[in-house]
């Protein structure tokens, strides 16, 4: 495929927001495709080359990319700067310079796969001569490019790609292109994605085998898995009630959720609720994996809490947030800040995906293959029948530490619903019993400007939840309390690269926010409670017409969660439970009907 087809496809998306119309562009884009070339133009439509887990950056840095464009084009940079100021991109910037050029009359040249190459050269430049080298292989590409081609090229490279292709879209897309698109295909395309994160992978099978070729795409040891998530009850009797009377309940462990993957030999690897890899922030769970889980391969899940070595007792989870994303002092923070896993799945054992199997069985594999050491254990469980038994344990889950208990299904359906939120598990924290029921995961999707002392900063930010039904971030507060200064400071330079102009057309909301924001950063608030608001877009229209939900006294709680994508985020769905328990919590005689309850 000529990548003149692909950025005309990328131009069309830009153009909407309506999902059924970025399905058929992206349908007509890849049905005539086949891998490899299929797997390299559904990375590149995400802003990516290679599966997220992997890591691979396409990024390069606005001062380098500048210099390519004004090499690529022969004009001076100052010139490349000025026009920059004025479209206020790039990409933009390059399509202008490149439109006044004589055409070379051949017409595009460029292909798909040579521009992933290119690109992929680039994002592999390391160490000295890499960013001269850097800026050649892009310039090169934009002397050859038309003007549309070298638009989308240098989006690319900038990580600024605003075609809005998330995966759901693409999983729809791959179920019309390649199989029938009824729903029982889009589940199975999506399940075989859940088991791999990876969408190129999917995509390939699926185009040359068919729906019943995806069978073949099971876990595999350093593949990450997208995880299992639980829903929320506002009390033990609604938790027991659900899962039929009985239940396995766990301490809920506050810490960071780690998905272990050991081979049989090789280095431990080690991926975040988000799949991105962090073996590197904890070299001693690398370390003492394999001396604890016998029979590997193998893949388990756990918590990674911090604790006092000598006594075993956990300490608070800011301490081990301390541990994310650092290069540098590891050394120390390892000694400072020790880490405990407690695991409490296991989904591959002796090379056998287990996954399926229900869940007594697998913590019952999960007892047999871990030898617990200093730094790697089971979660504490116990069986439940009577709301009494689980409120002791509560107790007992929250005086040690936990923020509260997971209640698992123990029924014969189950099994590991891998990249799914169901009841199966239940989480129930201490804090349902006071206030608002739980804190939320708002999404940035704009800011305001800050006034007095804060002048010049952001003071205040307006979030959003997650509905992945529309595919729209919607939303429910506008928060500017608790950020310190220091935090405020240094929010322009989080932000920075989600800054837009122009409202995202992913984005619902009544407010106009100073400055827009696309949805990339996630923060953890608490609130009074939720209201009705004719401002706010959450689950708009669920409650009341025309009313959206809205959070009342919004608090940032300190804790940025970079543990999680925009679409991880609360969804509106979510609130709208929150929204229902707090009624039901303010009227205790009424009694929960069937219907109250999302499922
Ligand atoms: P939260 O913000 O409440 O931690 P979350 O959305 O990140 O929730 P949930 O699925 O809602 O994730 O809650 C489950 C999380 O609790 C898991 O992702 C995991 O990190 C953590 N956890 C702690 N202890 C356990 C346990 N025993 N079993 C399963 N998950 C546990």
């Amino acid at each position: 495929m000529k990548f003149a087809e692909l950025a005309s496809a990328y131009e069309k998306l830009e153009g909407t927001h309506k999902r059924s119309e970025m399905r058929a562009i992206l349908v007509d884009l890849i049905r005539p495709l086949r891998p490899p070339e299929l797997a390299e133009v559904i990375y590149l439509s995400q802003g990516m080359l290679r599966p997220e887990f992997e890591g691979v950056e396409l990024g390069m840095a606005d001062s380098l990319a500048r210099r390519s464009v004004a090499e690529g084009t022969h004009t001076e940079e100052r010139r490349v700067a000025e026009k920059v100021k004025a479209s206020g991109d790039l990409g933009t910037t390059t399509s202008e310079l490149l439109s006044g050029r004589p055409s070379s009359g051949s017409g595009p040249s460029l292909t798909v796969s040579a521009a992933y190459s290119a690109l992929t050269r680039i994002a592999e430049a390391k160490g000295v001569g890499s960013q001269e080298a850097k800026i050649q292989v892009l310039a090169d590409l934009i002397s050859r490019a038309t003007a549309i081609e070298g638009k989308f090229l240098v989006r690319l490279v900038l990580g600024t790609l605003r075609v809005g292709v998330r995966e759901m879209s693409i999983l729809d897309a791959l179920a019309v292109a390649f199989a029938d698109g009824s729903k029982e295909a889009r589940a199975k395309v999506e399940g075989a994605f859940n088991l791999s994160s990876d969408l190129g992978l999917v995509a390939s099978v699926l185009a040359e085998k068919g729906l019943d070729g995806l069978r073949s795409v099971t876990l595999e040891v350093g593949r990450p898995i997208r995880p299992m998530l639980a829903e929320r009850e506002p009390n033990l009797h609604d938790v027991l009630e659900r899962m039929g009377g009985t239940a396995a309940l766990e301490y809920k462990y506050d810490g960071l959720r780690v998905q272990a993957h050991i081979p049989k030999s090789g280095p431990v690897r080690l991926f975040s609720r988000r799949l991105e890899e962090i073996s590197s922030q904890f070299p001693e769970l690398v370390d003492e994996l394999p001396k604890a889980v016998h029979r590997t391969p193998a893949i388990i899940e756990g918590e990674c809490v911090p604790i006092e070595l000598d006594t075993g007792e956990i300490r608070p989870f800011q301490e081990v947030s301390r541990r994310r994303g650092r290069k540098y002092d590891l050394e120390r923070l390892q000694e400072e800040v020790p880490v405990c896993l407690f695991t409490f799945d296991v989904l591959l054992s002796d090379g056998e995906p287990v996954y399926e199997r229900p869940f007594p069985e697998r913590r019952a594999l999960l007892e047999k293959i871990l030898r617990p050491t200093e730094r790697v254990r089971v979660a504490v469980q116990t069986i439940v029948h009577d709301e009494a038994a689980a409120t002791k344990f509560f107790e007992e889950a929250v005086a040690a530490g936990g923020e509260g208990v997971m209640a698992k299904s123990l029924k014969p359906g189950s099994s590991y619903r891998a990249g799914a939120r169901g009841f199966w598990w239940i989480k129930y924290k201490r804090e349902y019993t006071a206030g608002l029921a739980d804190s939320i995961d708002g999404v940035v999707v704009g800011g305001f400007l800050g006034r007095g002392r804060r002048a010049g900063a952001y003071g205040a930010f307006l979030l959003a939840v997650y509905d992945p039904k529309r595919d729209r971030f919607e939303s429910f507060c506008k928060v500017g309390t608790g950020f310190d200064d220091a935090l405020l400071a240094e929010m322009p330079k989080r932000l920075h690269r989600f800054e837009t102009d122009e409202p995202p057309p992913e984005v619902d909301t009544g407010l106009v926010p100073d400055r827009w924001m696309r949805p990339g950063l996630v923060l953890e608030v608490r609130g009074a409670e939720l209201t009705l608001s004719p401002i706010h877009r959450a689950a708009f229209g669920a409650v009341r017409p025309e009313a959206g939900l809205a959070l009342r006294f919004p608090r940032f709680t300190g804790r940025i969660r970079d543990d999680r994508s925009p679409t991880d985020a609360t969804t509106s769905k979510e609130l709208l439970e929150l929204y229902r328990s707090q009624v039901r919590q303010a009227t205790p005689t009424e009694q929960p009907t069937e219907g109250d309850t999302a499922s």
